[in-house]
């Protein structure tokens, strides 16, 4: 018997995920102590809030939105994300983009390259004598490696006859990816995944994913997974 959504959800993770290199480390990476913060980070010896106001209070000065714009115009995309975005739009699949990096340069190169998705991410303010990073997602209840909680907005986005389908590559996708349905991961998620017996598809690019996705639609594939249905509930109560 096939079985009827209301919905169907994708969570797509930006830097490492849409982009081939990671623009956020790329764009910091050249500012003093990077590699000792975020070693930090990764050791839990500072939050993620910690990690993003020191690297930004470090930028040089007189560092504008303008420039890291300019800067993440040369970041190239995966090469088949915009046939996934139509094929996407083709099937009325709504796409979202979930991101522990800054509107500012996922909005750009998005723009640049003629891709119109709505973006959940933290914002990059100007302020008169430095850049500030501000945490419109934050999650109290949530014990994740994200300054913006995926799972939060993955949950706000959806109810018990959405499908939800999560893409990533990092820590910042754990929480997300782990109340979903259907998971893409690679590297750092797909550790993470075998780690915890996430089911999940490995993947190199958008080529895979939509092949993947193409043909469970066209077989009617699609299956609620009942572990992820349980923990969505269970964090509703908590947050
Ligand atoms: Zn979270």
């Amino acid at each position: 018997m096939s079985i009827k959504f209301d919905d169907i959800k994708v969570f797509c993770d930006f830097d490492g995920t849409v982009t081939l290199q990671d623009v956020g480390n790329e764009i910091f990476k050249g500012v003093e102590d990077f590699e000792v913060l975020n070693r930090l980070f990764i050791e839990e010896k500072l939050t993620i809030y910690e990690y993003w106001h020191k690297l930004c209070s470090k930028l040089p000065k007189g560092t504008s939105t303008e420039m890291i714009r300019e800067q993440s115009r040369k970041f190239e995309i995966d090469p088949y994300f915009k046939s996934f975005v139509e094929f996407c739009q083709h099937n009325k699949i709504k796409l979202y983009i979930v991101s522990d990096g800054f509107d500012i340069y996922i909005n750009e190169i998005l723009k640049i390259n003629n891709i119109k998705l709505p973006i959940c991410s933290n914002k990059l303010l100007e302020k008169d004598t430095h850049l500030e990073p501000e945490f419109t997602y934050a999650s109290e209840s949530c014990n994740c490696y994200s300054a913006n909680c995926k799972r939060n907005f993955v949950l706000n986005q959806s109810d018990e006859n959405t499908l939800k389908i999560y893409i990533g590559d990092g820590y910042s996708d754990f929480c997300g990816a782990a109340h979903c349905d259907i998971i893409f991961a690679k590297k750092y998620l797909a550790t993470f995944c075998n780690e915890n017996s996430l089911p999940h598809y490995n993947f190199k690019s958008f080529f895979d994913v939509k092949r993947i996705l193409e043909k469970k639609l066209n077989d009617n594939q699609f299956k609620k997974r009942n572990r992820a249905t349980v923990d969505s509930n269970n964090a509703f109560k908590y947050e």
